[in-house]
This record gives C-alpha cells, sequence and structure tokens, in this order.
C-alpha cells in the first residue's frame, strides 16, 4: 500500500480513496489504526488518532468515500 506521510495524505485518502485503501489507512505518526465521525447535518468531519490524540477537523466538506463505505462513524480499531 501506499505510503501515507502526513495527516493531509490521510484526508485525501479518506476523500477519495477506494474502500480497500480506506480500510488499511494508518496513522502517519504511530502506524496504529485512526478513527473518524463525519456529521449529515454540518457537513462537518473530524478524523482522530486516539493513541497520538491528534484530531483534524473540517467543516462544509462534500461526503467523504469514507462515509460511503463505512457509515458516519468509524473506529478502524475494531
Ligand atoms: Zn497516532
Amino acid at each position: 500500500m501506499q505510503q501515507l506521510n502526513d495527516w493531509y495524505d490521510v484526508d485525501d485518502v479518506l476523500y477519495d480513496g477506494t474502500k480497500e485503501e480506506i480500510e488499511n489507512i494508518v496513522c502517519p505518526d504511530c502506524g496504529k489504526k485512526i478513527s473518524y465521525r463525519y456529521s449529515d447535518g454540518s457537513n462537518s468531519f473530524e478524523v482522530s488518532c486516539k493513541l497520538c490524540g491528534h484530531i483534524s477537523r473540517a467543516t462544509g466538506s462534500p461526503k467523504p468515500n469514507c462515509v460511503i463505505y463505512f457509515g458516519n462513524e468509524y473506529d478502524f480499531r475494531k
């Protein structure tokens, strides 16, 4: 799989990646699985690594591919 160098790459994959790419996504800092949450009402999208404590938020964005494949909330560690 492609190497993810930073959280911008993670966002790219979550928004535009294939189902398999999204499933295999890991935190660029610690290599562990990440989580996300998307809200339909506010179009807000939050991506986090609970291990590192990193959280990135975006609002007003179109629905990311990961939401289409895995639903509005997902913890990739499960
Ligand atoms: Zn991490």
